[in-house]
């Protein structure tokens, strides 16, 4: 994939810019884990119609220190279809906050590497840092465990 080329985080900018694409899912078909707050099992349970304890045998797989999507064989988002995300107005905190994790928006890097796939960085308003990494707090704030 070619690089975007209206990138604009440089080395001792403290701006960004980000627009997620119309009818792209391409941060849903990355390899990884879609990792839920309590929150989220509450909202997508509630979205989905079922109780959280059947949404959670269905959809969650919990150990003591974490709780996430299942994987479904050939896909890797249950709730990704063909128009996109089938969960959208509910989707889970992880999914909507992206690409504004920590690991994103503190590693210019990690953020540059990440642009080589998501079409939407790189495009769009500029965006301050400080609102960036307030939305990243919030990323880590609900999985103290993760970060
Ligand atoms: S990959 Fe980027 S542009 Fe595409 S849907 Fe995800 S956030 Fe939006
Ligand atoms: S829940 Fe929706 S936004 Fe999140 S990975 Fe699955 S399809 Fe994508």
């Amino acid at each position: 994939m070619a690089y975007p080329s209206a990138l604009t985080r440089r080395p001792g900018s403290d701006k960004l810019r980000f627009e997620c694409q119309s009818g792209c899912t391409k941060c849903c078909e990355q390899q990884g884990f879609v990792y839920l707050t309590e929150d989220d099992i509450t909202r997508l349970a509630r979205f989905v119609k079922l109780s959280p304890a059947a949404f959670e045998k269905q959809f969650v797989y919990r150990t003591k220190n974490l709780r996430r999507l299942r994987v479904p064989r050939h896909v890797q988002c249950i709730f990704l279809k063909p128009d996109g995300c089938s969960v959208h107005v509910a989707k889970p905190l992880q999914c909507r906050t992206f690409p504004y994790w920590p690991e994103l928006v503190d590693d210019k890097r990690e953020w540059l590497k990440t642009a080589k796939w998501c079409p939407g960085i790189g495009k769009g308003p500029l965006v301050q840092i400080e609102s960036a990494r307030a939305i990243a707090q919030t990323m880590r704030d609900a999985n103290p465990l993760n970060y």
